[in-house]
């Protein structure tokens, strides 16, 4: 659709260039801009040129007031400008002003106030053809760091939400036209509203619209906001129709080994990834103890995420079919962030066109995040992060007394044997004397 929209005035500009071509002789381009995207964010403007060829440019800022010249060399404009700047914070117009040559193309972005820039050319991938991309960056954008504690000291448990793909990137595209990106946007939100509801949890959500948040960003934004885990919500596809169900993948470990010796590597700049371990990395001038150090957190984030898509998998199985059953390993951009339990949940197959209708029902969508918010629930009744609300509210602390068995533990705090033994991770029926045992809250 979007395509369309945008390759429609260009056709129609490009025959009117041309006519105006053969009818007063201008100089003849070799490029051209056919199209010109513009992805507001909260924290940044993404511009996307399509031209014909690879883009030969050159661009420069000016102030009072801040504009931003880019010259296209040899190039022809073939998009309309008029409009481009009409839903961004950003930019206040975009026009033409003249070149240096006929055959130039002087494009200035009058600009609210000044950004930071970043601006590179894209060789052609899928799609697209030849692009050049402008990001205007907001000066100052550190995020703020979210330090909810409640009044007596206990602070939420932080689930960062990463709905996939976004802006220019729809994701995969079902058979009946619905964006993905648009599916895990639906499916997120629901997902933060029941996260928000509980008492002791919050969530973060690292997408909050129709716009592209890059990978190192997400990771960032998820640090930042100190979260206890990181959910990325997608939805599948495949080349045949016919595949279906929901899957949930975490890091492998080959992936997260090379992440880690990076890390290493660089631990005087990255010694933040790694939290508490990070700190005592950076002191420590003995190698091997650093990389034990990292080995043991490494290990615990995996684990946990591993924990909590066994969770997720139980949740998703009552509402939709499975695709896979079990979790599986991958190495992903998103789940790379070994510091921060994380995983990816393929909520179905986009590409089914059963499940087309499904994500984009909104009942159904509400069926998936209650399912993912149950797992999340779940997950942290039986690994509750101390000093968290939740950690005071939902588990009292008993130690064991002579004489005193699951049994009798069950009866008095009226639970079942089997959740004492699920929060305290017991193997056996067998307690020890003296043994501190966390006991959840009934009801
Ligand atoms: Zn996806």
């Amino acid at each position: 659709m979007r395509l369309l929209s945008y390759i429609f005035p260009s056709i129609f500009w490009l025959l009117f260039a041309t006519a105006l071509l053969n009818a007063s002789n201008v100089v003849a381009s070799t490029n051209s801009i056919e199209g010109i995207r513009v992805w507001p964010a909260p924290e940044n403007t993404r511009i996307v040129f399509d031209l014909k060829n690879k883009p030969d440019y050159k661009y420069f800022t000016l102030s009072k007031p801040s504009r931003l010249v880019i010259d296209f060399k040899d190039t022809k404009n073939n998009t309309a400008l008029k409009t481009l700047a009409n839903n961004d914070p950003r930019i206040k117009l975009f026009r033409t002003s003249t070149a240096k040559s006929k055959a130039n193309t002087r494009l200035v972005l009058e600009l609210t106030k000044s950004y930071q820039l970043n601006v590179f050319p894209l060789a052609p991938a899928g799609q697209y053809g030849d692009r050049l991309v402008v990001d205007l960056h907001d000066k100052n954008e550190k995020a703020k760091t979210i330090k909810k504690t409640v009044p007596n000291g206990k602070r939420d448990i932080i689930i960062a939400i990463v709905a996939g793909h976004g802006g220019y990137d729809p994701g995969s595209i079902g058979a009946k036209g619905s964006y993905e990106k648009r599916v895990t946007l639906a499916i997120a939100k629901k997902l933060s509203i029941l996260i928000n509801q509980r008492r002791g949890f919050k969530a973060v959500m690292i997408r909050k619209g129709d716009y592209y948040v890059k990978h190192s960003r997400k990771t960032e934004l998820a640090r930042k906001n100190k979260a206890d885990l990181l959910i990325s919500i997608h939805a599948d596809a495949f080349v045949s129709p016919k595949p279906q169900g929901a899957s949930v993948l975490v890091q492998s470990s080959r992936r997260a080994n090379s992440e880690f010796t990076r890390w290493i590597a660089n631990r005087q700049d990255e010694s933040e990834l790694l939290g508490g371990a990070g700190e005592m990395i950076k002191k420590t001038t003995d190698k091997n103890l650093a990389f034990t150090l990292a080995d043991m957190k490494k290990e615990h984030t995996m684990s946990s995420s591993y924990e909590f898509a066994l969770h997720v998998i139980k949740q998703m199985k009552k509402v939709t079919k499975l695709h896979k059953s079990k979790p599986e390993g991958l190495s992903l951009a998103v789940l790379k962030s070994s510091d921060i339990p994380s995983v990816l949940i393929e909520t179905g197959f986009i590409s089914n066109p059963i499940e087309e209708r499904n994500l984009n029902s909104k009942n159904h969508q509400q069926k998936l995040a209650k399912a993912i918010f149950k797992a999340v629930d779940s997950y942290f009744i039986e690994n509750t992060p101390q000093g968290t609300l939740l950690a005071a509210t939902t588990m009292k602390k008993h130690k064991v007394r002579s004489g005193e068995s699951l049994s009798v533990l069950a009866q008095r705090y009226k639970i079942s044997i089997a959740t004492i033994k699920s929060v305290n991770k017991l193997k056996s029926n067998v307690l020890r004397i003296g043994q501190t045992l966390k006991i959840p809250r009934a009801g």
